[in-house]
């Protein structure tokens, strides 16, 4: 942990994201870590007066239980700064008050971060300054591919924080140790010995009134291509020598690299559908398209399902099935992995009651083996049983590792620029198979497992 002083100046302070999960990441970092100097800036064309600013940092210090004294110094140090970012002079003013070395977090629109990173590289941003970015990056690989030129036009690859902050969760983190760190998995982990592995994000939670972003999105955007093509990539990447960023994002950008759609068929490889009306946890759920903000012609999708394969040695004939949606019956946040039967069960034992499995469940964490063998009973019949692990509760919330690792300027648990257009490049002809109408847009009622036969 570095003892300089860091600016981190938030733009577009007064938003959303700031105000729901920037500060109470913060917050819970300086509570693990109370050494931290931190200066904390915020700026958005929103007219807030200093004290309420600083009422803000403090609330979300104290929701953290972050030690009296580090949370009245870094209050004490925080400054907002009314500014409309897009008006060049108003920029420069707002940089010529920092300090270095600076983060500079865009938690705005994205359109309004393109414009802004324009602007920087016109005015230069000071030597060794960090550019934190929020998802979506780009809405294609062309305009992902513009934005990372632009961006380093304006600071280096290693001084760009594209932030996942999935990749801030601790149980996916844990998927490094429970793959590399023990004698058992690593040497099984390969398409001899895994049948199919599913990466699944079902939410109960409905639209919750995210109309303006979610509309746009649709879950293949908001969860696939972004976070759980991420877990894949944490899961399937070749054995890292060190856990130095570069080698493990390189890594990372090697398995993308492989991804296909399964059977090169995105067509075949993807569904979609929509919830209607229903009850979900006991309560009414209104019809998706009926919701306010909702435009039903742009067929959005609210569960989406891509199955994939990895076009190398490892992984040759193994698919990968992410899927994702909302207003389901069931939560299910987890990594199943599915092994191949053992090539030889001994005659005169009663079949395996079905495939062993490896869960890992991501809300809140936890590993299991499900295992065949004799457990109970007549000690000729096989049973399934499980051994199993609770992960313990993570230290910091995910924008606490993820905001702590830009302080220390390390790119870790963030995504390189290659790897940001690999995601689009997977995606994008599955797009092209939905727009071109190949691929039915099915139903479901909010509240169910999804469409029937899925
Ligand atoms: P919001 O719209 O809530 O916040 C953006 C803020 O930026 C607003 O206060 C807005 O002001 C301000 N702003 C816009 N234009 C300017 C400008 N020219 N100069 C100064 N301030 C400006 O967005 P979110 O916080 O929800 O999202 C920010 C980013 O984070 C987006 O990229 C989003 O995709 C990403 N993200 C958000 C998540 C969330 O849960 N909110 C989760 C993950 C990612 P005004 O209100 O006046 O427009």
């Amino acid at each position: 942990m570095p003892d300089q002083t860091t600016t981190l100046l938030i733009l577009g302070a007064s938003g959303d994201l700031t105000r729901r999960l920037l500060l109470p990441g913060l917050g819970t970092l300086l509570r693990e870590e109370p050494g931290r100097t931190v200066r904390v800036m915020g700026a958005d064309r929103v007219e807030l007066s200093q004290e309420d600013w600083q009422a803000k940092v403090r609330d979300s210090l104290a929701e953290a239980e972050v030690p009296q004294e580090v949370a009245e110094r870094v209050v004490a140090d925080s400054t907002y700064h009314r500014t409309d970012l897009l008006e060049k002079d108003q920029l420069r003013a707002l940089l010529e008050q920092t300090g270095s070395p600076l983060a500079l977090y865009f938690a705005l629109p994205p359109a309004v971060t393109v414009k802004v990173c324009v602007l920087l590289e016109e005015l230069r941003v000071p030597e060794g300054t960090r550019l934190a970015l929020e998802k979506p990056f780009g809405d294609s690989l062309e305009s992902a591919q513009e934005l990372n030129r632009q961006l380093l036009r304006v600071v280096p690859e290693g001084s760009i924080f594209r932030i996942d902050h999935f990749l801030g969760v601790s149980t996916i983190l844990n998927l490094i140790g429970l793959r590399f760190a023990n004698r058992l998995l690593q040497p099984i982990w390969t398409a001899e010995h895994i049948e199919r592995v599913e990466i699944c994000y079902d939410e109960t939670l409905a639209l919750e009134g995210r109309a303006g972003y979610y509309d746009h999105a649709g879950a293949l955007m908001d969860m696939i291509q972004s976070h759980l093509l991420e877990i894949l990539a944490f899961f399937a990447m070749e054995a890292p020598a060190t856990m130095q960023p570069e080698e493990i994002r390189g890594l990372k950008a090697q398995a993308l690299r492989a991804v296909q759609p399964w059977g090169h068929d995105p067509t075949a490889a993807s569904r979609r559908a929509r919830y209607t009306a229903g009850e979900v946890e006991g309560t009414q759920v209104p019809d998706y398209a009926s919701e306010e903000g909702v435009d039903p012609e742009r067929e959005t999708e609210t569960l989406a399902q891509l199955t994939v394969q990895l076009d190398n040695a490892r992984w040759s004939g193994v698919p990968f099935v992410l899927r994702s949606g909302k207003a389901l019956g069931d939560k299910a946040k987890r990594v199943v992995v599915v092994f191949r039967e053992p090539a030889h069960t001994p005659t005169g034992l009663s079949p395996a009651p079905g495939p062993d499995r490896l869960v890992l469940e991501l809300k809140p964490g936890s590993v299991a083996l499900e295992l065949s063998m004799n457990a109970e009973g007549d000690p000729f019949d096989l049973e399934q049983k499980e051994l199993a692990a609770e992960l313990g509760k993570s230290r910091m919330l995910p924008y606490g590792e993820i905001l702590g690792a830009i302080l220390d300027g390390n790119p870790l648990l963030t995504i390189r620029g290659d790897e940001a257009e690999e995601l689009w490049r997977i995606v994008e002809p599955v797009y092209a198979a939905w727009r071109a109408g190949e691929v039915p847009l099915e139903e479901y009622a909010a509240g169910s497992d999804g469409p029937g036969g899925w």
